[in-house]
């Protein structure tokens, strides 16, 4: 099959995993190694390698389910909060090519960080880089 990812193999049940939702856009499975326990993985049922491929209205469905996906983990897991977030292309760590949402439980004190260093701009750089983003 064109395509085929280990996500197309779960969903076809070749690959076995934990599945905890599923609908005709998406499914939301355990990830095998969590960030946190209860890390689930919102996956589109078509494969498009990231989000700049899918059509909008897939992405509007697969946030959707990223929230109740949230509020099921703050309701069972007591979570205090999620990370909430995609890696986007391989450059941005992205493992396997096929659109997924990571939503990961996070609790006061966990000891996790948010994940990134930050950098820093010269003076007068971040003004001229926004002129460059700014969408009119
Ligand atoms: P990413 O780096 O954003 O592509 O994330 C891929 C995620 O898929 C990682 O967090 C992996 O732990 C997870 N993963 C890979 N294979 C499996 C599997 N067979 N079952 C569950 N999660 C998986």
């Amino acid at each position: 099959m064109a395509n085929e990812t280990v996500f197309t193999k779960i969903d076809q049940g070749i690959i076995p995993s934990v599945k905890i939702y599923n609908d005709d856009k998406c499914f939301v499975i355990m990830d095998i190694n969590p960030v946190v326990k209860g890390h689930c993985l919102v996956i589109s049922k078509e494969v498009r390698p990231t989000l700049t491929d899918a059509p909008e209205d897939l992405v509007q469905h697969m946030i959707l389910v990223a929230r109740k996906i949230d509020a099921r983990l703050r309701e069972v897991l007591k979570c205090d909060g999620t990370n909430i977030m995609i890696n986007n292309g391989p450059a941005s760590g992205q493992e396997v090519p096929h659109l997924h949402i990571h939503v990961i439980p996070r609790y006061e004190n966990d000891g996790r960080k948010a994940g990134f260093a930050h950098d820093s701009y010269a003076d007068g750089e971040m003004a001229e880089l926004g002129r460059r983003l700014e969408i009119k």
